[in-house]
């Protein structure tokens, strides 16, 4: 049961870290939990791995198997994603920052500027020659009708998801972008996320290097559980209501005496 915890108060400025796990009540499998995409099948990583996709035609044509009947694409947000949006149109300044590519937290209605997709999004697929991006849904369409492993229309390089595979780097200007974002919030929600998943999980250090609260919202444990000012285990859907209602309650500062 979370109590309103002396770190909910007067916080205007708020980061909130996500990983698979604010999706899972939407219906998209996570990686590594017990209904995880890698646990019930290892040898999907390789598929996941950049450069298996990039050298190995048999490993793209697993990768958009894979995709090609996602639940991703009929997922909708949940309780966990729309309590940011309401916490945000009632005026605390929030940023997400999220490891997720589902796009779920603009769905749920975050303005785009307001939300940082760490490892990249599934609703756009990349040139890996031209870099020209265009909506997966015509690239799923080829794949649909038979091609296995499919080619830019322009330059005939690979096509690829926008999203970080295994071995892969992180955009550095969004990276860069996330790291000043965690410095800057006075509270860091880190949120069904593992935590294990570098560089993305260092940015609760960031956050607490700056002087920002520290709050992991997780089923297990996390890496950071000891640097958090409090580790919660509770479902998602049930946990981060009660949160933001704390957040929205103890927005203004503990009233200072007059002396
Ligand atoms: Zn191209």
């Amino acid at each position: 049961m979370i109590e309103a915890g002396e770190w909910t108060r007067g916080i205007t400025r708020l980061a909130v870290l996500t990983g698979a796990g604010i999706s899972t009540d939407s219906g998209v499998p996570d990686y590594r939990g017990p209904d995880g995409l890698w646990t019930r099948d290892p040898s999907a990583v390789e598929a996941f791995t950049y450069s298996r996709f990039m050298t190995d035609p048999a490993a793209r044509a697993r990768f958009w198997r894979t995709y090609v009947d996602h639940p991703a694409w009929r997922a909708e947000p949940n309780a966990a994603h729309r309590t940011l949006v309401a916490l945000q149109r009632s005026g605390t300044a929030v940023r997400v920052l999220t490891q997720n590519v589902d796009g779920l937290h603009q769905q749920a209605g975050l303005p785009a500027r307001t939300v940082l997709e760490l490892h990249g999004t599934i609703h756009e697929v990349r040139c890996t020659g031209c870099d020209v991006r265009t909506p997966t849904a015509a690239t799923l369409a080829r794949v649909r009708a038979g091609v296995t492993d499919p080619r830019c229309d322009d330059c005939g390089a690979i096509l690829k998801l926008a999203v970080v595979l295994f071995g892969e780097y992180l955009d550095d200007p969004v990276l860069d972008h996330a790291r000043r974002i965690a410095a800057a919030s006075q509270l860091l929600l880190a949120v069904g996320s593992s935590l294990r998943v570098e560089p993305a999980a260092s940015l609760c250090a960031v956050a607490v290097r700056a002087g920002a609260r520290l709050v992991i919202v997780n089923r297990d444990e996390t890496p950071y559980d000891d640097l958090a000012d409090e580790v919660v285990r509770e479902p998602i859907g049930e946990a981060l209501p009660r949160i933001v209602a704390a957040l929205h309650a103890n927005r203004r500062p503990t009233p200072t005496r007059m002396k």
